[in-house]
């Protein structure tokens, strides 16, 4: 894993809750086209997301996400 995809994995959160700045949120975007695995990351936890939200919206333990993202960050 490069430097970049070090920093988009670092900012994949905010991007998704978009809350990055716009040429930051172009800078990612622009990273996920180019790089499949950082894309993947991104869709898996963009659909994480909206599976947590659907399924748990009131019941998901605090740090869920987090847990899960730092087992794939050891896993990757
Ligand atoms: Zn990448």
């Amino acid at each position: 894993m490069n430097e970049d995809c070090r920093d988009v994995l670092d900012r994949l959160e905010i991007y998704l809750d978009g809350e990055t700045q716009m040429d930051l949120e172009a800078a990612i975007q622009h990273h996920l086209q180019d790089c499949p695995p950082c894309l993947d990351r991104a869709e898996f936890e963009r659909e994480l997301r909206a599976l947590v939200a659907a399924k748990c919206r009131d019941c998901a333990p605090p740090g869920l996400l987090a847990r899960v993202r730092i087992r794939l960050r050891a896993a990757g």
